[in-house]
Parts: structure tokens; sequence; C-alpha cells
């Protein structure tokens, strides 16, 4: 089924005998070595405190291929994947599955042992950084003097790649703590050519208490949402980032999403609610797997958790406000035809699933 048709049945309202996500999302490993204050699931633990148990390579690859045969696009994230043993294997694995979009999210401080496979598979490489203050950076990922130099250099020379395909995003998140550090952030991307993309603290599925009615806050949002109208490379649509600024309610589409966790389990209806379904290695059949979620759990409700999860809140203004999402792809086309890169259906899709991991 083509990306249209999954459009259309999840807007006439999701057929209940049918499960076409948009977009999978794969944790290939829970665990990290950075600290950094924010980190936080759905239910507001850090990633690295959650069960360090993941799947041996051939099983991760047996649970892409299930993946592919249910989905087309795809973000492998964390923790933070690079740690994860047999990764080549899985980039490998996943080239040949051959994924329309295939996003990768890395802290970047271990990246570069693997980026001959990144370049294979991968659309989009999403580097996590929230300021470009060395002592501030350094303290944040807890991981010893001289991370943010290294991740510096890193992105440079994926940056540089000889023949590189994949564009480059980075990914900031949004704390009370660094709000002004990100001015210069967006300018270090904005300088290379790199796609930005900005995503509030959460604290489980809900922003920061300090960053909703916080001027300063908005003020940042003010002014990517400025940039973004003068046709800027920065993610989501303007609708999305004013939904980001004021934290506004939004209706969810939670199983336009496929997420598996790093043993093959699969989320109903979304990571956030934590609820496992079935496992890709026992089944690939998402059907019976959403037909047990809701014998289990109940079909999803309309839920009013109000997640300012990115790919929560951009699958739910594509479907309440398609034309945010015509005006993207307009906007990618105009900034592609312009020689600023290449239009992504992801991202017109998703508007913004590039920090899972932070
Ligand atoms: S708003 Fe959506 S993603 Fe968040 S908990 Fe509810 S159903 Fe899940
Ligand atoms: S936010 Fe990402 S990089 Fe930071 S500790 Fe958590 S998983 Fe690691």
């Amino acid at each position: 089924m083509n990306l249209l048709f999954r459009y259309l049945n999840h807007w006439t309202g999701p057929d209940p005998r049918r499960w076409a996500p948009m977009l999978a999302v794969y944790y290939l490993t829970y665990r990290c070595s950075f600290r950094c204050p924010y980190c936080s699931d759905g239910q507001g633990i850090p990633y690295y405190r959650l069960a360090p148990d993941e799947l041996p390579g051939e099983q991760a690859a047996a649970v892409l291929a299930a993946i592919r045969k249910n989905c087309s696009y795809l973000v492998l994230t964390g923790g933070e994947p690079t740690l994860y043993e047999a990764l080549p294997l899985v980039l490998e694995q996943a080239a040949k599955l051959r994924f329309r979009e295939l996003i990768f999210t890395t802290n970047g401080y271990e990246i570069t042992p693997v980026l001959p496979q990144i370049a294979s598979a991968v659309t989009s490489l999403v580097f996590s950084l929230d300021t470009l203050d060395e002592t501030k950076a350094d303290a944040w990922h807890g991981y010893g003097v001289g991370s943010l130099r290294r991740i510096l250099a890193n992105i440079a020379e994926a940056s540089a790649l000889p023949g590189r395909r994949f564009q480059i995003v980075i990914s900031s998140v949004v704390t009370p703590g660094n709000i002004e550090d990100l001015y210069s952030v967006y300018d270090y991307a904005r300088q290379r050519g790199f796609l930005f993309a900005a995503c509030p603290q959460l604290v489980g599925v809900k922003a920061h208490g300090d960053l909703a009615g916080s001027e300063r806050y908005r003020r940042f949002y003010d002014f990517l949402i400025s940039e973004k109208r003068g046709g800027a490379a920065i993610h989501g649509t303007a609708l999305y980032l004013e939904h980001m600024r004021d934290i506004r309610k939004f209706r969810c589409h939670p199983l336009t999403m496929l997420v598996v966790s790093p043993l093959g389990e699969v989320f109903y209806p979304c990571l956030e609610q934590g609820k496992p379904a079935g496992n890709l290695l026992d089944e690939d059949d998402l059907e019976a797997i959403r037909a047990r979620g809701r014998s289990l759990y109940g079909d999803p409700p309309n839920c009013d958790n109000r997640c300012h999860s990115a790919c929560a809140l951009g699958f739910g203004l594509i479907f309440e406000h398609p034309w945010s999402m015509a005006s993207e792809a307009a906007l990618q086309l105009r900034n592609a035809l312009r020689g600023f890169g290449r239009p992504s259906v992801a991202e017109v899709t998703s508007s913004s699933c590039s920090n899972p991991t932070g």
C-alpha cells in the first residue's frame, strides 16, 4: 500500500482490520554512555536506566525484515544506536531492504566507524546538539571533557564524506537551561546547509513546566517560525512550530506509527503508553498484533494526554490540517530547486521525528 493510501486509510479513521503505519521507529538499544539531564522515555525514565536487553544482530535483521514488510519509512534510534554491537550488520540489512527513507539518530560521539554503512543505507543522519558552549555541553553529556569537540569533528567528517547522499539534521532539545544557546546552534546548522530541528524538553510526554508560558521559549519559536516562513531549512511546518510554541492541544493518530522495542516488541497503540501487543520475531502480521492489542487494551483512546512528542504532533497535524503538509511539500520542493537539498517524504509526512534519542 503506498503512502497516499496509508494516509487516506488513517484520515477516514483507521480500518479496525488493518494496521498500515506510515513510519516505523525501531529502538535498537536503550543503552547510552551519555547522561543528558533531560533524557526521558514516555514514562519519565531516562533511556539508559531501562533494561539493557537487546537482540543479537541476526534477530535484529529479522525484525527489520518484518518492519519492511509493513512499512517503507524507518527511524533507527535508541538510547544511542551506535552502541549496538551489530550495527554494521543491521545497516547492511537495512540497505538491502531498500527502505524509501531511513533516518538514523545519534549523539554523534561514536559515529565515525559506521559512516560507510550509514552512507549506503541512511537518508537522514540526525545529530543531537543542544549548545555550542563546550563547558556546558561536556557537563551535560557527562562523558568527560572534550565530548562536544569530538562530536563537532565527527559531524564535519560525516558532512565531508565523498559522494554523501544523506542529509544532516541538527536536532536540539529546548530546555529552560539552553534557550539562548540555541540561536548559535541554529546558525551553525544554517551555515553548513544542515536541517535544524527543535523539540521542547519532555518530562514523560509533557513539555517541561518552565517552558509553557516562558517568554524566552516563545521568542525562540517565534524566531524559528519567522526563519521558516523565509524559506530556512527548519524541520516541521510553521503550524507545527506554532503548536510547539504554544504547547497546543492536538488530536493524536497513534497507529500512524509502528514503534518497536530493542527486543522486537510492538507497542500498542504507542510507545508513550508502553503496552506490548506482540513481537515481530514471532509474527510479522500487524493485523494480528493490532487485534491482540485491541483485545488486551481496547481501541486507541482519543487520547488527551497532550503528548508533545514530535512524531505524535507531526502526524496529528497532517490529518487535522492536511493543507499544512501541502505547503511544506511546496517549500521543500522550492528549496530542492534552489539546491538546498532534496525533498524528503518522511519529513513531509512526519513533520518532525528526528529526536527520539534526545
Ligand atoms: S497523545 Fe498519542 S502518542 Fe501520546 S499517549 Fe496519547 S495516543 Fe499515545
Ligand atoms: S538523551 Fe540521548 S544521548 Fe542523551 S542520555 Fe538520553 S539517549 Fe543518551
